[in-house]
C-alpha cells in the first residue's frame, strides 16, 4: 500500500513547495495536490519546474483535489469548474497525473434522493466527457454532512454505478463514512476496481451527523473502526494507495515538518496491521 500526502492536512501555512520537500524527506511514495495550492505554487514557478521536481524524486503526484460543489449549480459556476478541469488535465499531463476528486453541492433545498442522483449524474457525465479525451479519471467524494446531497457511501456508489463509465469511480474517506453511519456491509459488495482514491484520517466522538472537519483527528486517536474498514479493503482485494487527509486547526498550528512526519507515522501505526507499506 503506497502512502500519500494530502494538503489539506498542513493547508493553512503551507505551500506546495513545503509540502513536497517535507513529504520526499520523510519517504512519502504520494500526494494529492490542491488546486488552490498548485495555483499558489505557479505564481512563484513553472509547470516545468514541478515536472522537474517529480523526475527528480520519489514522491509522485497522485490526484488533484477537488472539482467542488459540481452539481445544482449556474451555467456560469459550472463552466468554471470546467475551466478547472482543463487547466489540471493540461498540468497532469506534463506532471503525470491524472486524476481528480470531485465532490457534490451543500444545502441544495429539499430535493429528493432521485432527484439528487439524476443531476449529480448529469453533471458528472459532462466532466467525465472532458476528462476522457485527456485520459484523466474522475473520482467521486461523498461528505458526510447532513447538509451535503451526498453524505453516505451507498448513495454516492449508487451514482458512481450508474454513471458507469471505467474513468469514474469513488473516494472512501473514513471521516465521511463514519460520519453519516455508511454501511461496512455495503463496502464489502463494493467493485474493487471502483475505488479509485482512499482517504485515512480518524474523527472525535460526537453524536452522529454533528462531525464537522475540525473534528478530525489522527488515525487510530478517534472513533473511527478503522479497523473495520481496513479488514474489508483487504477481503476485496483494495491494496492501490493510502492518503492521510486532515482538516484539524490544531495541526494547521504545527510546524509543518512535524505534521507531515506526525501524518505518516500514525497512518503507517494503523494500516501496516492489514498492508505491507
Ligand atoms: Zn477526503
Amino acid at each position: 500500500m503506497k502512502i500519500c500526502f494530502n494538503q489539506a492536512t498542513t493547508m493553512k501555512y503551507s505551500t506546495l513547495e513545503k509540502d513536497l520537500q517535507f513529504c520526499e524527506k520523510h519517504g512519502y511514495d504520494l500526494i494529492e495536490i490542491r488546486i488552490d495550492k498548485l495555483k499558489d505554487y505557479l505564481t512563484r514557478n513553472t509547470v516545468e519546474d514541478l515536472v522537474k521536481f517529480f523526475e527528480n524524486s520519489h514522491i509522485k503526484p497522485f490526484a488533484f483535489n477537488a472539482l467542488e460543489f459540481i452539481s445544482f449549480r449556474t451555467e456560469e459556476d459550472f463552466n468554471e469548474i470546467v475551466k478547472d478541469l482543463e487547466f489540471i488535465c493540461e498540468v497532469g499531463e506534463k506532471i503525470g497525473c491524472s486524476q481528480a476528486v470531485v465532490v457534490p453541492t451543500f444545502d441544495v433545498g429539499g430535493y429528493t434522493i432521485e432527484e439528487i442522483k439524476k443531476e449529480t449524474v448529469e453533471k458528472i457525465n459532462i466532466l467525465a466527457d472532458i476528462a476522457e479525451k485527456k485520459n484523466f479519471k474522475l473520482a467521486f467524494e461523498f461528505v458526510g454532512y447532513p447538509n451535503c446531497s451526498v453524505n453516505r457511501f451507498e448513495q454516492a456508489y449508487d451514482i458512481v454505478k450508474t454513471v458507469n463509465k471505467d474513468h469514474v469511480g469513488i473516494v472512501l474517506d473514513c471521516f465521511h463514512f463514519y460520519a453519516m453511519l455508511s454501511n461496512l456491509s455495503s463496502l464489502k459488495e463494493m467493485d474493487v476496481k471502483k475505488l479509485f482514491i482512499f482517504h485515512i484520517d480518524d474523527a472525535e466522538n460526537l453524536p452522529f451527523g454533528a462531525l464537522r472537519d475540525d473534528k478530525r483527528i489522527w488515525p487510530g486517536d478517534g472513533a473511527i473502526d478503522l479497523d473495520g474498514i481496513l479488514k474489508i479493503l483487504k477481503e476485496i482485494g483494495y491494496d492501490k494507495m493510502v492518503s492521510v487527509e486532515l482538516f484539524r486547526p490544531e495541526y494547521w498550528e504545527w510546524d509543518i515538518e512535524k505534521t507531515i512526519q506526525v501524518g505518516k507515522e500514525k497512518t503507517i501505526k494503523v494500516v501496516s496491521k492489514y498492508f505491507e507499506v
